[in-house]
């Protein structure tokens, strides 16, 4: 398969699949030449699943995905908050989160391009749905991950036959002892790897069909490394190219207070990545210190005429708890993006006639304890 690559920092250039992780200046690639192809009149009668927009991945058409029937994710009201909001309940993928967008698309391409073995790192979610999908399509899988992931998690991971290393310390640590091993087999990467965010964007395609093939006003996300955020970002923006939405909806990203290096580099209107020292959060998946696409994140966040917001722990409980007195059990760290709605009210970002979405990105089943 032969992919066309792009720094996103400097502009240098690449071409095949086997090319190096990252831009020898450090940058992340993205895909230059990535199909922007939705077709409304071909949809009615495709199954329900993410794969009913394929001329919008990048995948060979003569490809047949290996797929867990993922995709098209129920959007239903949240009647106690105030407003106009529906949550995307993104936490009923095959493996509990979001992830599975990016890592079906990305384990396809692997599979694709002939790849018998791959490295991936993450605090979790990202873990377990890369070594699903492995798993569904025969790719041996190493997980690294730090030592302070849930549980759960890990169970999981290991329950897919992923061989899992758990690194001591920080988030970061387990990100650079991943990047070791890849100069052993291939790293596929949910930051690094722009074909994650390219399946990331379905998320939006999805929303516009559910909103009868129109746009949101709002979309509140929680931010980690940005692989919802940004999918949302360049599906709206895809959506948009084609003459299919008139405009693009703000974009909100939810930081945990304890750890918020993209708020702060917002509100201080920083143009270089800022050093933050993390406190403990019950966000765990959003606790990452050096998002890897920062740059990216605050220009989506800043074009779409939206903002970043920080929530203290007590208001990720609250709502997380809010949430499950509704029925939906999901992770401290999706319920980020429901503490940072009613933030968002407070600091009128959001008006009562706003139509606003909010995912909800990861299971309440995977951290219960
Ligand atoms: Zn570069």
């Amino acid at each position: 398969m032969m992919f066309q690559w792009s720094c996103t920092v400097c502009g240098h250039e690449a071409e095949g699949f086997l090319v190096p992780w990252r831009c020898p200046c450090g940058g992340p690639w993205d895909l230059r030449g990535a199909p922007v192809g939705i077709d409304p009149a071909a949809l009615a009668g495709r199954a329900a699943t993410l794969w009913r927009y394929r001329e919008a991945l990048p995948l060979p058409p003569s490809l047949e995905p290996v797929s867990l029937g993922e995709g098209m994710t129920p959007l239903v009201p949240f009647p106690t908050l105030p407003g106009s909001v529906r949550v995307k309940l993104d936490f009923l993928f095959p493996t509990g989160s979001f992830k599975d967008r990016g890592a079906t698309v990305l384990i396809n391409a692997v599979r694709a391009a002939g790849i018998a073995e791959i490295v991936e790192d993450s605090s979790g979610n990202a873990g377990a749905a890369m070594a699903a999908y492995a798993a569904a399509a025969g790719i041996r899988c190493h997980i690294f991950v730090p030592s302070r992931v849930s549980l759960g998690k890990l169970r999981q991971i290991r329950a897919y036959g992923a061989e899992v290393h758990v690194v001591p310390g920080s988030r970061e640590r387990a990100a650079a002892a991943a990047t070791e091993w890849a100069k052993t087999c291939y790293y596929a990467s949910h930051c690094w790897n722009p074909l994650f965010l390219e399946g990331a964007k379905t998320f939006s395609f999805e929303l516009w069909e559910q909103l009868g093939r129109s746009t949101p006003d709002v979309i509140v996300s929680p931010v980690g490394h940005g692989t919802l955020l940004l999918g949302a970002y360049r599906g709206f923006r895809d959506l948009q190219k084609l003459g299919l939405i008139p405009r693009m909806p703000r974009i909100l990203g939810v930081q945990a207070s304890r750890c918020a290096p993209l708020y702060r580099m917002w509100k201080d209107q920083r143009s270089e990545l800022v050093e933050v020292r993390p406190g403990k959060t019950v966000a765990e998946g959003i606790a990452i210190r050096q998002p890897v696409r920062w740059r990216e994140i605050l220009a989506a966040v800043q074009e779409t005429g939206g903002a970043m917001l920080t929530v203290n722990e007590a208001s990720i409980q609250q709502a997380r708890a809010r949430a499950a007195g509704r029925g939906l059990l999901i992770e401290p760290t999706a319920a980020v993006a429901l503490a940072g709605y009613e933030e968002a009210r407070r600091n009128t970002l959001i008006a009562d006639e706003d139509q606003v979405i909010i995912p909800l990105t990861g299971s309440g089943l995977k951290t219960l304890r």
